[in-house]
């Protein structure tokens, strides 16, 4: 399997890193949208949100408030977006789960909500579809 993210956490390939426990590793994206924005991954490799284990979920959770309270003291962020992609056609394109951490600050122009023309037409039944 040639995955980049397993090969950063095996140290096979270079990251700026920020922050690192047992089960989770952050770094420098190297395609930032604003300063300071990162990647939270889990050191052991699931693909997405499908498969990934609950208890490094859980660490990654974790690990997203710690680097986001650094990000607002040490980077003055005024805000965050969290960002994930699960799937292809969620445009995921790195197969190893991934959370985006971007730092959002004050006029900085950016837009990371997704614009749509769709209309739902039947909330009953898409509220019990997903409840089945
Ligand atoms: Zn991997």
């Amino acid at each position: 399997m040639d995955c980049i993210f397993c090969k950063i956490v095996k140290g096979e390939a270079p990251a700026k890193k920020v922050y690192e426990n047992e089960k989770v590793l952050a770094f420098l994206t190297i395609g930032p949208i604003s300063r300071g924005h990162l990647l939270v991954i889990p050191k052991k490799h699931f693909e997405n949100i499908f498969d990934i284990d609950e208890d490094y979920l859980k660490e990654i959770i974790f690990a997203t408030k710690k680097i986001s309270q650094k990000l607002k003291k040490n980077l003055k962020a005024d805000g965050v977006n969290i960002l994930h992609a699960s799937g292809k056609d969620a445009q995921q394109s790195v197969f190893h789960f991934h959370l985006h951490l971007v730092p959002r600050y004050k006029n900085d122009g950016i837009d990371t909500w997704p614009k749509s023309n769709y209309q739902e037409l039947n909330f009953e039944e898409v509220t019990n579809k997903i409840k089945e």
